[in-house]
């Protein structure tokens, strides 16, 4: 009986230290392994005749996830990223997430969902995530971003959990890599500002920032070619200390049934991802409007969308609305209340653009009436967001009021549940990401598809041998 109880401590001893090792230890590990395995042009091979034909030129497509323009702008006005014209501000697409907007801006195609799950009506269940793939698979995914993307200092959730262990792996494995880089175009990912935003906060992720700062100045010294860089952001972040929405009880007291499935009517799917201010909810279509009455009233609740007769409805505790679309025009109708806070300035285009059409504006026009709003380009955002933004939409997108969330349950515990910052809904917040460069001035607002034409524009003019031009 002593004996054993002796093992049992010896193993409880075992197990923390064995737990220290993998704290400290694998961060830098797993980093490693997923920058080589994301690595694919590699650094040796290249043959002499390639090497004598490299340009004088490098040009860095550097994405940062989860930067706000307001601390892009305070580092610029502080003297941080010289060289660099004034940041202007990014406005993401609705939901505020990674994975849709650098799709949209990186050109890869539609993501399959909004976040790493999302549900599958043909099939009929949840996908997008495998532990066993996660863990032990070399296999990349598809379909996200762009094709020639480096991932840097993403080294999946861990980062997520202590965002400071990988900090200076990332900026070393980011210096090594682009000064031994013999191609002329480096696209770069670089995920860990956006894991800092939500553990550590705002400071946190300006200080990263500033050493994001010093390491493009180095690589500029010590490149021995020219560097032309366009930098940006994917969202926000807000900053706040988030509760958690619970959609879930509200849902189930009003009939329905939490399901990883869509069998009976009253089923709905919600995957759980992030502690993010948004939230995806699968349906029978039918049951849209009745779930929008229910969450509607639910504290934290901002509002929720849904596709209705080819229109689609906003509905939250401030009003309800519809949105119609001809051709590339919008039309906003508040039929109670103002849930987007659109009135005056639909009062302003009537005057200004003198619809003669039942009030369908342009998107441009929309786009330049509503870029500042408090709800950034509200319509058409919320209009792809339910369309075709991602290749499984959902039936409602739930957007939050700022300070709340929605998430696992386990973010209901102190630990797991600190955050410092959180991003998805349609609020400037959480919305207003930046782009910026080295060689080129940027417009004030910009859309995904101004990065996304950039690029494209800078794929031609490589192909072509042309300097890059802003494609504004
Ligand atoms: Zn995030």
């Amino acid at each position: 009986m002593k004996s054993r109880s002796r093992n049992v401590i010896i193993l409880i001893i075992s197990l923390f230290c064995l737990g220290i090792l993998i704290i400290n230890f694998m961060p830098t590990l797993w980093f490693q392994r997923h920058l080589s395995k994301n690595w694919n042009i590699p650094d040796t091979g290249l043959n002499l005749e390639e090497f004598t034909r490299r340009p004088n030129r490098l040009c860095l497509i550097f994405a940062v996830d989860g930067v706000p323009f307001d601390i892009m702008k305070e580092l610029y006005d502080e003297g941080y990223f010289k060289g660099f014209y004034k940041p202007g501000r990014l406005v993401s697409t609705f939901p505020s997430l990674t994975r849709p907007a650098f799709s949209k801006m990186l050109i890869g195609g539609k993501p399959f969902g909004y976040e790493r799950l999302y549900f599958d009506r043909a099939a009929n269940q949840i996908n997008g995530f495998n532990l066993v793939k996660k863990l032990f698979s070399t296999e990349k995914e598809h379909q996200d971003y762009h094709p020639q993307l480096h991932f840097l200092g993403f080294p999946g959730y861990i980062a997520y959990v202590f965002p400071d262990k990988f900090t200076s792996a990332a900026i070393d494995g980011f210096k090594n890599k682009i000064l031994n880089f013999k191609g002329n175009e480096f696209i770069a990912y670089m995920g860990l500002s956006d894991a800092i935003a939500h553990i550590r906060g705002r400071q946190a992720q300006k200080e990263f920032m500033k050493q994001i700062s010093t390491l493009m100045d180095i690589t500029r010294n010590e490149l021995g070619i020219l560097l032309d860089v366009i930098m940006f952001s994917d969202h926000a972040n807000n900053y706040a200390d988030n509760r958690r929405v619970n959609l879930v009880a509200a849902l189930e007291n009003g009939g329905f049934r939490d399901a990883s499935q869509l069998n009976k009517p009253t089923d709905f799917v919600l995957p759980r991802n992030g502690f993010v201010s948004v939230a995806a909810l699968y349906t029978h279509e039918n049951n849209a409007g009745n779930i929008a009455t229910i969450l509607s009233p639910v504290e934290g609740v901002d509002f929720c969308a849904f596709i209705e007769n080819q229109s689609v409805i906003v509905q939250g505790s401030a009003g309800y609305a519809r949105i119609s679309r001809r051709d590339n025009h919008y039309r906003y109708k508040a039929i109670w209340g103002d849930p987007l806070l659109l009135a005056k300035i639909v009062g302003r285009l009537q005057i200004e653009k003198s619809a003669n059409d039942g009030d369908y504006f342009h998107a441009d026009d929309w786009w330049h009436a509503t870029k500042d709003h408090m709800y950034p380009a509200p319509l058409h955002r919320i209009w792809e967001g339910l369309h075709d933004l991602v290749q499984h939409p959902a039936t409602l997108l739930i957007s939050l009021k700022d300070g709340y969330a929605f998430g696992p349950a386990i973010f209901n515990q102190a630990i797991v549940g600190q955050r410092a910052g959180t991003h998805g809904a349609l609020l400037d917040s959480h919305s207003n990401g930046f782009l910026m460069s080295d060689f080129m001035p940027v417009m004030a607002y910009n859309r995904p598809q101004t990065v996304a034409n950039l690029l494209a524009g800078a794929a031609e003019a490589k192909l072509k041998g042309r300097k890059l031009w802003p494609f504004n």
